[in-house]
């Protein structure tokens, strides 16, 4: 069945030329144990790795079935040696960190056989080389005998019609040759055995054909088979082998478990620029939510706020809403402030037309706010609830009033004391806003809380504007400077009392017109003891962060949205406002009608009686009296409405837009612009918004600053990994070179250089595999500390957290790397001459 035709095979060293074999013809038959015979050197091995396809002859044709191979390419080799040849090794040549078992049965996993079946076999051909309570031993566990016998398993274990066994009694004793011998002389029963021996008597003794050779020619064949002689076809496979995955993964696996030590280090050291790498985008992912979290809190104080009266921010936001073309002109535009303010009612928004527009575009507004609050120019009447000396108006305050003093800036912060506001009614909202310090959030309408401030500090202008100090006591320096060292308790506060007045209890109809009776000290006693009790429920804190808000004085107490409702709805069913409402051309409080045409003060405009009237009254009176008429004269319905304090809710005074980010806020802002820019283009300027968002994008600013250092820090990082890469380079290299002997008998067996690859690559991604975990592992062991210390340094919780989908992605990232890396030693294995690698030690 093999026929080797004038084969011939020169080794070159150098520019030396070594004939091994010279013109080789022979011919062997499908079942008969044929020894080799020959000194050191003559070309026996050669010989017979050329037979076994295990080397290339340099000249000449093996034919196999009489076919040539000629043509064959590494391919077809491969599946030869698996399918047709079994090899036998003077030095055994086993996987030493594989299992008897599992050096048996890689000669099965490169042709394609199940698991169970692998199994199964190679332990039907062990029992038969008599190891069968050996399976799970590893060769270096075992005796040179034994070691022998798993080779001769292993050769048999594919069932080749070939069996090629190079001196395989070499290196064991006599007792145990025997036992080998007898061991093949049973095998040739069912197929061609080669061996090559120098020992002539057990040639002699268990052969049925001796081939001499010398200096890489045949001396004598025994036995020669004439071409004649009839030869029975057996057939040949030629099925491509091909390894596993799974099983290169558990070769590699088993190999790593061998060296637990260094694998374990070589992982650690890949790992180092994983952890770098986790660990940056960690405290980034940790400082980007802390940087939205802060965001949000701070966007919950600084709400976008359109107000009714805006002349604040003329400069700033006369929006320019013609498109920019000058940015990149290099030229100088105009932002037309002056044109603005002459086409716009000064510092005047337009919120009615606003307000509708946001109602009918509810949806996309709600995608771009989190709240929107419409603000009314209604203040409860508040006061002291002691009117035993009079009755002391708190908001809006008196103070200024009472005060004498020669201080002028004080006179005008007394003057402009407001310390109560509204409370959000959004519980949420008050709840990522406030800290409740004692007592609760207030729950309906005569309650109010106390706010101080993140320094648990109240204004001594809030003591004196509340009356818990005497405002007398304001001349006082000496009193004044005694209040720095004192200090008041939560209860101090909680429980104390108010008065509400409703604004229209204090008009009182005589003589048919409505009189403003604020300053009738008694009348407002009465109203005040039969007002709306109002009580400190709770104290509150704004949380750190929220109050950079620059609305909120330090300090001040708030009323709920409920108050305001309820005074609104009882100003409403007033009597005076029912009366102006019916009457609307008719000024309730003088009896006339609107003026259609104010005009201000000039005595041609009085009627006579009138003249005379004037003319009785002191200069003061007078006086009084112009103010009184150009007061009335120029009202209209709305101001008399407004005055009484009924609410237009068409008409807010303000509105407040609640964004929860920055990105949300500058969507919301495009929002508004694009309003402006269609109310320009109908030639509504009127109704073009001016607002000012004085809280620039810092925040947003600070994410990008975060998202550029943390691309930086990932790039110097990413260098640790390229070196770590070389470095599990270089060890993949070693560990080519350590495998050596192996790649050599896996070739023997049929391995291609394609499943060489797959081997080393299955190593790396192991080595990548455990690198990555390790890395992650560690890096979120590390969050721990880091997330403790920095906690304790800056109040800030949680600033290092590792997303799970990043965890998995530079696990992923690594088993890459380090597949990358190992591809060159790789490539190097599989170049390796089969040969030269079953030679290696
Ligand atoms: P043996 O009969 O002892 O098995 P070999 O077949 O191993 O002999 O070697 C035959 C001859 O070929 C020896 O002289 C050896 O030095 C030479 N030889 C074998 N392999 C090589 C090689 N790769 N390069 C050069 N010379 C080689
Ligand atoms: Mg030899």
């Amino acid at each position: 069945m093999l026929q080797l035709q004038h084969i011939s095979k020169v080794y070159h060293t150098g520019d030396q030329e070594f004939h091994a074999l010279k013109d080789i013809s022979i011919r062997f038959r499908e079942n008969e144990f044929v020894s080799i015979l020959g000194q050191s050197g003559s070309g026996k091995t050669t010989l017979l790795n050329i037979i076994g396809g295990l080397d290339q002859y340099t000249s000449g044709d093996l034919l196999i079935q009489g076919k040539s191979t000629k043509q064959f390419k590494d391919r077809d080799w491969d599946s030869y040696r698996n399918h047709t040849i079994g090899f036998i090794f003077q030095s055994y040549n086993l996987i030493g960190h594989q299992t008897a078992l599992s050096n048996v049965e890689i000669a099965m996993t490169l042709s394609g056989v199940s698991k169970a079946e692998r199994k199964k076999r190679a332990i039907e051909v062990l029992e038969r080389v008599g190891l069968k309570d050996h399976l799970y031993k590893k060769p270096s566990q075992m005796s040179g005998g034994q070691m022998q016998r798993i080779a001769i398993a292993r050769a048999l274990v594919n069932d080749p019609k070939v069996v090629l066994a190079d001196e395989p009694t070499g290196a064991l004793d006599s007792e145990t040759s025997v036992q080998i011998m007898n061991l093949l002389k049973d095998i040739a029963k069912e197929r061609l055995v080669i061996m090559v021996t120098h020992n002539p008597e057990l040639a002699q003794k268990y052969s049925t054909r001796i081939v001499q050779v010398l200096d890489g020619n045949i001396l004598s064949d025994s036995n020669p088979c004439e071409p004649t002689e009839e030869t029975k076809q057996v057939d040949i496979q030629f099925t491509k082998t091909k390894m596993s995955f799974i099983t290169a993964l558990v070769l590699s696996f088993n190999n790593l478990l061998t060296k637990k030590g260094r694998t374990l280090l070589t992982a650690f050291a890949g790992s180092i620029g994983i952890i770098g790498i986790a660990l940056i985008l960690a405290l980034s992912n940790g400082v980007s939510d802390y940087v939205k979290k802060v965001q949000e809190d701070t966007l919950v104080s600084l709400p976008l706020t359109i107000s009714e009266q805006n002349q604040s921010n003329l400069l700033a936001t006369s929006p320019d809403l013609s498109e920019k073309p000058y940015k990149d002109n290099h030229e100088l535009g105009i932002n037309t402030v002056l044109t603005n303010l002459l086409k716009k009612q000064i510092g005047k928004n337009d919120l009615a037309s606003f307000k509708t527009y946001l109602e009918e575009h509810a949806s996309k507004v709600e995608s771009l706010t989190k709240d929107i609050r419409y603000r009314y120019n209604l203040q409860p009447f508040i006061y002291a609830s002691d009117t035993s000396n009079g009755p002391k108006s708190i908001l809006p305050s008196t103070l200024a009033d009472e005060v004498e003093t020669a201080n002028q800036t004080m006179k005008g912060y007394l003057q402009n004391l407001n310390y109560w506001s509204e409370l959000s009614s959004d519980s949420s909202m008050l709840e990522s806003k406030y800290d409740v310090l004692e007592g609760r959030f207030p729950q309906d309408k005569s309650e109010l809380v106390l706010i101080v401030d993140e320094n648990n500090q109240i204004s001594d202008l809030l003591l004196y504007s509340l009356r818990f100090k005497d405002p007398s006591e304001l001349n006082d320096t000496k009193k004044l400077d005694e209040l720095s060292s004192q200090t008041y308790q939560y209860s101090d506060f909680i429980g104390k009392t108010f008065k509400a007045v409703v604004n229209t209890n204090r008009f009182v109809k005589e003589n048919n017109l409505w009189l403003n009776k604020i300053d009738n000290a008694s009348y407002m006693k009465t109203q005040i003891e039969n007002g709306l009790q109002l009580k400190i429920v709770g104290v509150l804190r704004q949380k750190d962060g929220t109050s950079s808000g620059v609305n909120t004085p330090s300090g001040g107490i708030a009323y709920t949205s409920a108050l305001i409702d309820y005074t609104s709805e009882y100003i409403q069913n007033s009597d005076i406002v029912k009366e102006q409402e019916a009457n609307q051309n008719l000024n309730v409080f003088t009896g006339k009608d609107f003026a259609k045409d104010p005009k201000p003060f000039s005595s041609e405009n009085l009627t006579e009686e009138e003249k005379i009237q004037l003319a009785k009254m002191t200069p003061e009176e007078q006086a009084q009296y112009v103010q009184q008429y150009n007061d009335n004269s120029a009202s209209t319905y709305e101001e008399n409405l407004a005055k009484m304090g009924v609410i237009n809710k068409s008409k807010p005074a303000a509105i407040e837009l609640y964004t929860s980010s920055f990105q949300q806020k500058q969507d919301l802002k495009e929002f508004i612009n694009a309003y402006n820019t269609a109310k320009k283009e109908a030639g509504e300027d009127d109704k073009v918004l001016a607002y000012s968002d004085d809280i620039q994008s810092i925040m947003s600013s600070i994410t990008t600053l975060v998202g550029v250092v943390t691309t930086v820090l990932v790039g110097f990082v990413a260098i640790s990994l390229i070196v770590s890469s070389i470095m599990i380079s270089i060890i993949t290299y070693i560990s080519v070179l350590e495998r050596t002997k192996e790649i050599g008998i896996l070739r023997a067996m049929g391995a291609s250089k394609k499943d060489i690859r797959r081997i080393f690559t299955a190593e790396t991604a192991i080595e990548g595999l455990i690198s990555g975990v390790l890395g992650i592992t560690i890096t979120f062991l590390a969050t721990f500390p880091i997330n403790a210390i920095v906690a304790k340094m800056t109040n800030v919780g949680n600033v290092a957290q590792l997303p799970i989908e990043v965890a998995l992605i530079l696990i992923g990232i690594s088993i890459v790397l380090t597949m990358l890396a190992g591809l060159i030693p790789s490539r190097i294995a599989a170049k390796k001459d089969p040969v030269e690698s079953l030679r290696s030690e």
